[in-house]
């Protein structure tokens, strides 16, 4: 056994169908009497008959949350939340609204709690990003990290079934990463080896049948799992190819993930013999990459990077832009490897051992 350090963050977790019914004693449990509940124009019916429900509990709603957290959108928030006093904060939705409730919560120092209705994970981590003037920073506070969080399946059955399959996907990818990153530990291998058990178990009933309850609760049960990875440790190649052609070519981000990973992993495979052993027992299979990669076809992400409007001269931007400030890897960065195991991504071809 190697060293490790782990550090487990707090936050009490509850799970199953109908939990959302138990909000209101959350609520007076974490101590606080008139909450602001956040959500998306899109879920704004859905909150606000969260909110009816609360009776007196509810101080108001605001249902202007944005994608990558924009500081302009959380200072309209800030004085909704001032004005209508409000001591705690209730977020209903996915990371776009979990990006809000963290960013007040860091602003003001109120407790949070949060019900994910997608399979992101923001929910379980330290770390927010806040765009100021279109540039989006990324910081890590335990300052932002809810107090509760509160998982509902039955919120997630309408979640399309495209964005459930892509999302999902995202979300395995932080646990595959969290196996092999430079943080890796014992604690989170097992939650991590879990989570990709029970997302790519369940992503593809879901892409067959999206009211499957039993995969449903089984997707839930994974992201929460793989979001905690994503809390507890840093990540490796996959994100940082994932970041570099999000912010030059502005690819949708789950759909990127799920197209990249089975060639981020292909590629670190040959350092990392008993991560790949134990993928494969986890996944059922011997070649963990190219499961990864069949199991992108069964929920229907896109095929190859190309499909995304990426251009085909980019992946020499891509490889630049990784080999200038690399992530810590298993395997180093190597530029003809790399441009070949993007040229793959691209393509939509298979994953290769470069
Ligand atoms: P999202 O929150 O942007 O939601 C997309 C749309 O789907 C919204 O309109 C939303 O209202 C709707 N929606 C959500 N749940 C639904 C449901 N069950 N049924 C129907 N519609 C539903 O999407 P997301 O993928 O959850 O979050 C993406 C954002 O989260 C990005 O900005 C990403 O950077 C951030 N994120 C942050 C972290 C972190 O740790 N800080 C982790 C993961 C993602």
């Amino acid at each position: 056994m190697q060293n490790f350090t782990y550090t487990a963050n707090p936050g009490r977790i509850l799970f199953g169908f109908g939990t959302l019914e138990k909000l209101a004693g959350e609520i007076r449990a974490a101590g606080m009497t008139r909450v602001l509940l956040l959500s998306t124009p899109h879920q704004a019916d859905q909150v606000q008959a969260v909110a009816k429900s609360l009776g007196d509990l509810s101080a108001g709603v605001f249902s202007d949350a944005r994608m990558h957290t924009p500081a302009e959108v959380t200072e309209r928030a800030l004085k909704s939340l001032k004005s209508l006093r409000a001591d705690g904060i209730v977020s209903l939705g996915g990371g776009s609204t979990i990006g809000l409730g963290k960013a007040l919560a860091l602003r003001t120092n109120l407790p949070q709690i949060v019900i994910p209705t997608t399979y992101a994970g923001s929910e379980m981590t330290p770390i927010l990003g806040e765009t100021t003037d279109g540039v989006k920073r990324t910081l890590r506070s335990d300052e932002v990290l809810p107090e509760t969080v509160l998982y509902d399946v039955e919120l997630t059955m309408g979640l399309p079934v495209e964005m459930s399959g892509l999302s999902g996907m995202n979300a395995v990818a932080h646990a595959v990463e969290a196996l092999y990153c430079k943080e890796a530990n014992p604690i989170t291998s097992l939650i991590a080896a879990e989570g990709i058990r029970a997302l790519t178990g369940a992503l593809p009933r879901i892409a067959q049948d999206g009211a499957d309850r039993e995969a449903r609760s089984d997707a839930l049960y994974g992201a929460w799992l793989c979001g905690t990875c994503l809390g507890t440790v840093g990540m490796a190649l996959h994100h940082k190819l994932c970041h570099a052609i999000g912010g030059a070519f502005d690819t949708p981000h789950a759909a990127t993930h799920a197209i990249v990973l089975p060639h981020a992993l292909a590629y670190t495979a040959p350092a990392i013999p008993e991560v790949m052993t134990r993928l494969g027992e986890t996944l059922g299979c011997d070649d963990p990459a190219l499961r990864l990669y069949e199991i992108g076809h069964e929920i229907g992400a896109p095929d190859g990077l190309k499909a995304l409007g990426m251009p085909e001269d980019g992946i020499a931007r891509i490889v630049e832009l990784s080999l200038r400030d690399p992530y810590w890897n298993p395997r180093p960065l190597e530029r003809d490897a790399l441009t070949r195991l993007l040229e793959d991504a691209y393509h939509g071809h298979p994953p290769q051992r470069h």
